[in-house]
């Protein structure tokens, strides 16, 4: 067989980059069609320069060119935020497989992609480490009950509502098992990243909102489970590596080496703890799950909101706590459009930002 074509969107972040060291170690595998930063130009050229790809774009424009060209056998959608909705349909349109690795594309409309994606015979196979595991545990979906997501518990999983409610941007950005971007760092510290991830869930496995439980396990180690009407519960380990997930996603239904540095030891790794989360003291996640059994465009609702939210956060503006106030105000006045067409999702994501700025200046002080 020859080499399979792939595209990365995103490849200048940190996904991106990181799938970058993953084909490093398969090029007698892969060819690269394109790469597409998002604006480190320099980063850009010195990825064009390594890995040859046929075509390199940088910003927005050009997206709908990568994922409309044919010669891809799959494209690696790694960027943030919603700009890789629109490309993403487009290469579903055009029958190319996807590895997902932007979770706004199903949290904003994972109704629609996922239905285009079954009318074209194109397979989404998710990159978030979670979805990841289930996609590996999951051999007859129609004999799963459950799915069992863990979650680290981030930075604040043992301290107090108070340590939560003065931390700083520092603190917060101090996740302990992995590193990401700021966005999902700051997500990963609410919480919030875990109920993006119940809605990502939902969509690309089909399993209602009851179904999806969420579990704290701080090592780690655990990516997901999920359990089977008999009791049996079958869990995919792994050391937290996006690389393994990574290579996964590119690679399915093949496995390969690749990049692998070491080999697992549960004896080295002792012991895996779990406990319940509390949903009191991280109460993004009830509202992802209040958003997502609304459905229709109450997820963009709950994203939009949360990422305005996030960025004020960053910025200096308002507290960590604050997040959830402001998402939960957003999600409380949004009026609903079930089954919006995906103009509509893009006019609510832009009314909701717009709304979400403006009410975050009443916490300016
Ligand atoms: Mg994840």
């Amino acid at each position: 067989m020859g080499k399979k074509r792939i595209s990365i969107i995103g490849s200048t972040g940190s996904i991106g980059t990181q799938a970058l060291e993953v084909l490093e170690k398969l090029q007698d595998k892969f060819e690269i069609i394109a790469l597409a930063g998002g604006h480190n130009k320099e980063l850009l050229d010195a990825q064009a320069k390594k890995f040859k790809p046929k075509y390199t774009v940088l910003g927005e424009q050009g997206l709908e060119k990568i994922c409309s060209d044919k010669e891809n056998d799959i494209i690696l959608v790694a960027c943030s935020g919603k700009i890789g909705l629109r490309p993403t349909l487009t290469a579903i349109k055009n029958g190319i497989n996807i590895a997902l690795a932007n979770k706004e594309t199903l949290v904003m409309a994972g109704d629609i992609v996922m239905r285009e994606a079954k009318k074209h015979g194109v397979k989404i196979i998710p990159v978030d480490s979670e979805h990841c595991a289930i996609h590996q545990c999951i051999k007859d979906i129609s004999q799963v009950d459950k799915l069992i997501i863990t979650a680290s518990g981030g930075p604040f999983l043992h301290k107090s509502v108070d340590d939560m409610k003065n931390a700083t941007v520092k603190e917060a950005l101090a996740h302990p098992k992995w590193h990401m971007g700021k966005k999902i760092t700051v997500d990963s510290a609410t919480l919030m990243n875990k109920g993006l991830e119940i809605i990502e869930a939902h969509h690309l496995f089909g399993f209602d909102y009851d179904d999806i439980e969420v579990v704290i396990h701080p090592q780690s180690i655990v990516h997901s489970a999920i359990e089977y009407k008999d009791g049996s519960v079958i869990a995919q380990l792994g050391l937290p590596s996006m690389h393994i997930p990574i290579q996964y996603a590119i690679s399915y239904p093949e496995r390969f080496e690749g990049i692998k540095s070491k080999s697992f030891s549960f004896a080295e790794i002792a012991r895996l703890d779990f406990e319940k989360p509390d949903f009191e003291k991280f109460p993004c996640v009830k509202l992802a799950y209040k958003a997502g059994k609304t459905g229709g465009t109450m997820t963009t609702c709950l994203n939009a909101a949360n990422e305005e939210a996030v960025f004020a956060f960053l910025d200096g503006k308002i507290k960590l706590y604050n997040i959830y106030e402001i998402v939960e105000k957003m999600m409380s006045e949004h009026k609903v459009i079930q089954n919006p067409t995906i103009d509509e999702i893009f006019e609510v994501d832009k009314d909701i930002r717009e709304k979400t700025k403006k009410f975050i200046k009443n916490y300016a002080k």
